[in-house]
């Protein structure tokens, strides 16, 4: 039986470079690509990072049922729709989903044997610290930022399993190890004693 990963975290945790490496290590995992709203960044490519879609078109299929679930996330829609859950488990894959703790919750309720992944930064002061670092937003985005990752925090006991990135390298193996580990699970019968 494939395993569902629900793969979430707080903004500015590393989420999105973590799963690309685990991806890129294991060829039995497949990532769903999303439904969005929002506006292509340069170097994203339709159909591969996202689908990107007009507000109407999301709507009309929404109406229709497709999305297994859906959010508003900063003010633009994002869907995972059946469809691309399926097509990876009728491979025999193992489906990774990256998306927000929201979407993790809504597909816990109605795949309670999906496995939730929560990364979380190793304290608040770290994360606010290492977004002045980086330097890219300015200090109003980078409060609304840390507010926001603070409300994201408190559905850390809601997640199966916690990985905390301090390290980069470490989270990455860490995370690698887990997912080896459920996989294996899953497909072979361990014998104990
Ligand atoms: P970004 O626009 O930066 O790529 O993503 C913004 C947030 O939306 C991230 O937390 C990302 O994980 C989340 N996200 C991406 N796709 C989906 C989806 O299909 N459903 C939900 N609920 N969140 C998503």
């Amino acid at each position: 039986m494939s395993n569902i990963f629900i793969i979430s975290a707080p903004s500015g945790c590393g989420k999105t470079s973590l799963v690309r490496e685990l991806c890129e290590c294991y060829p039995f995992l497949s990532q769903t690509v999303s439904y969005t709203t929002r506006p292509i960044r340069s170097g994203e490519e339709n159909g591969s990072d996202y689908i990107f879609i007009s507000r109407d078109q999301f709507v009309a299929k929404k109406k229709k049922n497709e999305f297994i679930e859906s959010q508003d996330v900063y003010d633009n829609f994002y869907g995972t729709t059946y469809e691309s859950i399926n097509t990876i488990l009728i491979s025999g894959n193992d489906v990774v989903m990256e998306i927000d703790y929201k979407g993790m919750l809504a597909i816990k309720s109605k795949i309670p044997s999906a496995k939730s992944i929560y990364i979380i930064p190793p304290s608040i002061s770290e994360l606010k610290k290492r977004l002045l670092e980086r330097g890219l937003d300015s200090n109003e985005v980078i409060d609304k930022r840390v507010s926001v990752a603070e409300e994201e925090l408190t559905y850390t006991k809601f997640a199966d399993y916690i990985i905390v990135n301090d390290d980069f390298s470490l989270a990455s193996e860490s995370l690698k190890s887990l997912v080896l580990m459920l996989h294996i699970q899953n497909h072979h019968t361990i014998l104990s004693i």
